[in-house]
Order: C-alpha cells, then sequence, then structure tokens
C-alpha cells in the first residue's frame, strides 16, 4: 500500500483509483505536465486533489466559476484538507485572510479565477511560495472552438514562463481534435502526457421519443421513472424555458426556470435550491450547465434537441455523475429539423457553417438511428469497436428498418405535385386520401398522389417525412410555416432511385416490460430498503443545512446505499463504506449510526445481509499495520 492508496482512503474514502487516476497521479507526482480528458464523473478532481497533498507547497486550482469553486472547497474542508478559493464574490478581508494563509503555506488547494491568477500582482506573490501544481479545470474553456470560451484562459500560457518546474495539469470532459489542439498550444502543454478515457457513461440510459405533446410526455416520464429525483430539462429559449418550468409547477412538480435573461439573483437562488434541495428540477437553456457537480442529478431531458453530439454528450453528462442509474431522455420531432437548420444555416457559407452543418447531421442521425445510440456517440468520438450496449431505447425495443425507396419516391412526389407549399401534415392527408377541407379547398383529391400511400396511416407518413428531413432529402422551411420543399438529394431519389432505408417509429408501448439490469453494481432499493433510504436522505439534509454544505458533501448518495446495503452497526462497519475517510467517519459516523440504530429496533435487521467487500478490510488491517510501525502518521492531513 503506497501513500497514493493511504490518502484514497484516509481521505476520500475509495478503495480503488478509477480509470486512469492513479496514472495521473504518479505521473504529477513525478512533476510531469498532463492533459486529462474524462468524462464527466471520471473522477477528475482527485487527480490533481492527490498531488496536491503529497506535493510540497500549494496546488492553484483555476476555475471559471464560483459555484463550482466555493463547492470544491467545502467538499474537501468536509474532508479537513485545507483549501480555499479567491475570487470576485469575497469580501477583502476575507480575501486577505486567504491570502495570509497561502503565504504562510497552511494550503493544500487555493481555486482561482483565472483573471485573478494572471493579474501581475498575484503572479508575482505565487513565485514567493512553493507550489505544488497547476490545475486548468475546464480546459476546454480556452478554446473558440467550443461555447464555453472565456478570453481569460488564453492567458495561462504565461505560467509555463514564470513556473518552470511546476507541474501543470489541464482537465477537461470535451475535447474533440480541434479543442485538444487548442488546449495544448494555447496553454503551452507541448510536452504534457495525454491521460484519456473514453467518453463512455454507462450507468446513462438513452431514450429518443418522437414528439407528440412534449409538457405531457415529459410529465409522464417523470412520474413514471423519476419522481422526486433531481433532474434538468434542457429547452431552446427563454420563453419555452420559462413555460415548462411554469407548467411543471402547476402540475406540483418542484421546478425552477435558468436562463441567461433573469435576473442574476433569481439564477443563483434558483441554482442554489437545485444544489442544496433534494428533487428539484431544473429547466433550462444551455445557460445552465458547466460547473453543475451535483452528482445525484438522475435524469436530464431535452425537449428541443442540441446542435450537436457534443452538446448532447455533454448535457446529458450532467446524468449520474455518482455513477449509478440516470436516464437521458429527449423528445424530438418534424419542427425541430426545420428549426436547428435554420439556426444553423443563417450565418452563411464558410468553414464554420460546413462544420456546423456536418455536426448538425450526426446529432440527427442520432436522434433517427436504428443502432445502438451509445455506439453512434463514441463513434463519433472516434471510439469504434464497442458492442451494443443493451442500455439504450434502440437495444432495448430493436427498431424495423425497411427499405424505403418506393415509400420515398411517393412522399417526394407528393412534396412535388402540391407546389412545395404545404407542411407534413397535409401532405400525410393527401398520401392517405383523406378528404379534408384543406383537400378540398385546394383540389389536391385530383392530384396523381391523391390515396396512393395505403401502407401508412397519417403518423406513419408524418415519421416517413421527418426522417427524410433529418437525412436531409427535404427542407424544411421554417419561415413558411413548416412547408416542405425538395432538394437536390430529392432529386437523386425521385429521378435515380437512390436507396433510402427507413426505420418504424415504435408504436406506444403496451404493457409492461421487464426492464433488463443496468450496468451497475447497485441494485434498486425496494422496500423497506427504500424507506430507509429515504430516512437517511433527510438525516444527509439535516446535517448538511447545519454545516451550510451541499448534501452530497456530506456523503454521496452511494454511501447512503451502502449503509442500506451492510447496515453497519459500529464505527468499524462504518469506516468501511464507501466514501467514508477518517475526517467524515470522525464527523457523521454517529449520526448514521444512531438512525440506522433506531430503524433496526423497529424493523429488525434483514435477513441475509450482504458483507463490503473482503478487500477493504485487508487495506484497513494493512493500514492499521503501517501506523503501528511508524512508516505512515496516523493523520497524514492535520485538521
Ligand atoms: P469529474 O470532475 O470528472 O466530473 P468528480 O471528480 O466530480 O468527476 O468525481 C465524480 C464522482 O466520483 C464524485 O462523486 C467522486 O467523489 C467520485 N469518485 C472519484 N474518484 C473515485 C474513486 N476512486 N472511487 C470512488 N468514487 C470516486
Ligand atoms: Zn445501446
Amino acid at each position: 500500500m503506497s501513500d497514493t492508496h493511504d490518502i484514497l482512503k484516509s481521505v476520500f474514502g475509495y478503495d480503488v483509483f478509477l480509470g486512469r487516476q492513479e496514472e495521473v497521479v504518479t505521473h504529477t507526482l513525478r512533476g510531469g505536465d498532463s492533459l486529462v480528458l474524462m468524462p464527466t464523473g471520471g473522477g477528475k478532481s482527485v487527480c490533481y486533489q492527490i498531488p496536491a497533498m503529497l506535493r510540497p507547497g500549494t496546488a492553484v486550482v483555476v476555475s471559471p466559476l464560483i459555484a463550482l469553486m466555493r463547492d470544491q472547497v467545502q467538499g474537501l474542508l468536509q474532508m479537513n484538507v485545507t483549501a480555499a478559493c479567491l475570487n470576485s464574490s469575497l469580501p477583502p478581508q476575507e480575501a486577505s485572510e486567504v491570502v495570509r494563509e497561502l503565504m504562510a503555506g497552511r494550503l493544500d488547494l487555493l481555486y482561482v479565477a483565472p483573471e485573478r491568477l494572471c493579474s501581475p500582482g498575484f503572479l508575482d506573490m505565487l513565485t514567493k511560495i512553493p507550489i505544488a501544481l497547476f490545475a486548468i479545470d475546464e480546459a476546454h474553456c480556452v478554446s473558440q472552438w467550443g461555447h464555453d470560451f472565456r478570453p481569460e484562459y488564453t492567458q495561462l500560457g504565461i505560467l509555463a514562463d514564470r513556473f518552470p518546474g511546476v507541474p501543470r495539469m489541464a482537465l477537461t470532459a470535451t475535447a474533440d481534435g480541434p479543442t485538444r489542439k487548442d488546449i495544448l498550444e494555447n496553454l503551452r502543454l507541448s510536452q504534457a502526457t495525454i491521460f484519456a478515457t473514453g467518453f463512455d457513461r454507462p450507468n446513462i440510459r438513452y431514450h429518443v421519443v418522437t414528439k407528440d405533446n412534449p409538457h405531457k410526455q415529459l410529465l409522464s416520464f417523470i412520474k413514471t421513472h423519476h419522481s422526486g429525483d433531481a433532474g434538468i430539462v434542457y429547452r431552446m429559449s427563454r420563453k419555452k424555458v420559462e413555460q415548462t418550468a411554469a407548467w411543471l409547477t402547476q402540475q406540483g412538480i418542484e421546478a425552477f426556470p435558468y436562463h441567461a435573461g433573469l435576473d442574476s439573483g433569481v439564477r443563483s437562488a434558483n441554482q442554489e435550491r437545485f444544489m442544496r434541495e433534494e428533487g428539484v428540477v431544473m429547466v433550462a437553456t444551455v445557460a445552465f450547465g458547466m460547473g453543475v457537480d451535483k452528482p445525484n442529478v438522475r435524469f436530464v431531458a431535452h425537449l428541443d434537441p442540441p446542435k450537436s453530439l457534443e452538446a448532447y454528450h455533454q448535457e446529458t453528462g450532467r446524468a449520474g455523475r455518482d455513477g449509478l442509474p440516470a436516464d437521458a431522455w429527449m423528445t424530438y420531432g418534424l419542427g425541430d429539423i426545420g428549426m436547428l437548420r435554420m439556426l444553423i444555416g443563417a450565418d452563411g457559407g464558410g468553414l464554420k457553417n460546413r462544420v456546423d452543418q456536418h455536426k448538425l447531421n450526426s446529432m440527427l442521425a442520432f436522434c433517427e438511428t436504428p443502432r445502438c445510440r451509445r455506439q453512434v456517440i463514441l463513434e463519433y468520438f472516434g471510439e469504434t469497436g464497442h458492442k451494443p450496449c443493451g442500455n439504450c431505447d434502440t437495444c432495448l425495443t430493436p427498431p424495423i428498418t425497411f427499405d424505403a425507396t418506393e415509400v420515398a419516391q411517393k412522399a417526394l412526389s407528393n412534396i412535388f405535385r402540391t407546389g412545395q407549399l404545404f407542411g407534413a401534415g397535409h401532405l400525410a392527408d393527401v398520401l392517405t386520401g383523406k378528404m379534408t377541407d384543406k383537400v378540398i379547398k385546394f383540389g389536391h383529391d385530383s392530384l396523381s398522389t391523391f390515396g396512393i400511400g395505403t401502407e401508412f396511416k397519417q403518423r406513419g407518413w408524418m415519421s416517413v417525412y421527418r426522417q427524410l428531413a433529418a437525412a436531409g432529402l427535404v427542407h424544411v422551411d421554417v419561415e413558411g410555416h413548416g412547408s416542405l420543399k425538395l432538394v437536390e438529394a430529392s432529386w437523386a431519389v425521385l429521378k435515380n432511385g437512390r436507396e433510402v432505408e427507413l426505420r418504424m417509429d415504435p408504436l406506444k408501448a403496451k404493457g409492461k416490460k421487464k426492464t433488463p439490469k443496468t450496468p451497475t453494481d447497485m441494485d434498486p432499493l425496494q422496500g423497506e430498503g427504500l424507506g430507509l433510504f429515504e430516512i437517511l436522505r433527510e438525516k444527509r439534509l439535516e446535517l448538511s443545512k447545519k454545516a451550510s454544505v451541499p448534501p452530497y458533501a456530506v456523503f454521496p448518495d452511494r454511501t447512503l446505499l451502502e449503509m442500506v446495503r451492510y447496515r453497519p452497526q459500529d464505527t468499524d462497519g462504518f469506516s468501511l463504506l464507501s466514501g467514508v475517510g477518517e475526517a467524515k467517519l470522525a464527523r457523521y459516523a454517529e449520526a448514521f449510526l444512531a438512525v440506522l440504530a433506531v430503524h433496526e429496533r423497529s424493523h429488525g435487521r434483514p435477513q441475509d445481509l450482504e458483507e463490503p467487500p473482503e478487500e477493504r478490510r485487508a487495506q484497513k488491517h494493512q493500514r492499521a499495520e503501517r501506523i503501528r510501525t511508524g512508516d505512515i502518521p496516523a493523520t497524514i492531513i492535520e485538521s
């Protein structure tokens, strides 16, 4: 057992490093620079927090958001790690207190905003004290390619000159090729080792449903699968955010709006409630998200699809950071395709526009794919060779595809015959031979396409038109009230018989399907266990309020789940739970053990309880032995 493992257990309460954490830690301890690319929830913070404690001096962490800094610092303080932050929200007196602590060498970690760090006076000050490392969090903010561009980040390259020999680490969850290149160049990390773990988020289950009545669909999704859970609902515009938040509230769900048009006080109050309380739903534009590191967001719902798979992956990635099962759910329809194409087309020509088109096409192809959705996402990020995941809607209910060349020809020719002036609803009426007022008014019953579409009902043809639009075979004219128009590619289908393959939209699910096991080592709780979990959650909320920290800074959900699973009866048993380090054992074991004891007195102790993994106890003994022989001090971190 090494010092790094010892800290992982004694401070963080974890048994093993995740993914490439250990490699990054070792590399940094040896003084190397690194670029760490890990998906959200991959455990990036540990990569710099452990070297921060083991290397002499203070680790300086650059972070773009005040709320994020504050939460990280609170989490660390809960574990008795000395950390502080410096940003514009701090009153001058507190700020100078932080600086005093820093200069006295009493801080393991200092979180700071980029503009503060790069101010000449501050850099000079830092040269006077030992610096353990620089960690640049959310490093993609340095790139103009992404939507989180922060000009201040581009100045951080200066650290290479001013602090040669101090290891620097850039961390991000989003980095396609160009962004990665920007990070390495602008931050002057040419010598950095790149540590990338895959983009897969196996605990997130992807679903895409055809838009019908999005509010009702959303409500039914929440009520069926996520009642009482925290979630984020993304909408494209401020107005829609307001509408959806108001509607959910009317339906008795605790929902708040968040967008850039809200007064900043309201915005941060809403965010605060989302972070600090259990079961709040945030309805938001893309303005909400970066730095939201609440680990137990159980679902992310898109009522409007985003413009790219990067955005989709990043936004859905905010679900399930704790590794427990979570849902990414989206409704999507023909109108969205037209809207998105219009938004992107508006920029006019050029390389950026072509890149945007490509990104949108990939997003739409994802929505329409008959294949495993996870495979489609991962292939987009360059990861091939993954097997179908078994944890997305298309894996769970494989859609049927069919050769739709003739069907597409009928649909396209119908657009042409009606003069390219009508939306999908009317076009479907014509194909199915419905005598509506509109059909009569325009004399469309005399067209050669009237009533030739007997193979589908109205809904089926709507789906055909949507899929043709997604594939770029028809254009949706948003300014022309959603009328469909032919494009060059349409003629390849009409005249040259270019083959088209489409999928049948799944019908509304009949009866209950058995949900297969999700890839997680935690079974969902039921009955008495679920009741106990709720009681423990309440205890956690109470303790977190007392300590003025978010609930997850007390313990993550996983720790509560393990309490239910293993039912520890004393501090020895409690110390074996995941997420219980020394500081939190001292702080919270007693309170939770008391709750468990009360529960056990009234409900009894369940039969056939599981035991924590054997290695945990073995590790504990090893550690005790090392302390006894004086190999490590009893407490590495002073409190
Ligand atoms: P990221 O910044 O990459 O999104 P975090 O650093 O916030 O991820 O970590 C995500 C979650 O995983 C947190 O709840 C954290 O406590 C937990 N975690 C990190 N490292 C480990 C580990 N080695 N074992 C168990 N849980 C871990
Ligand atoms: Zn799948």
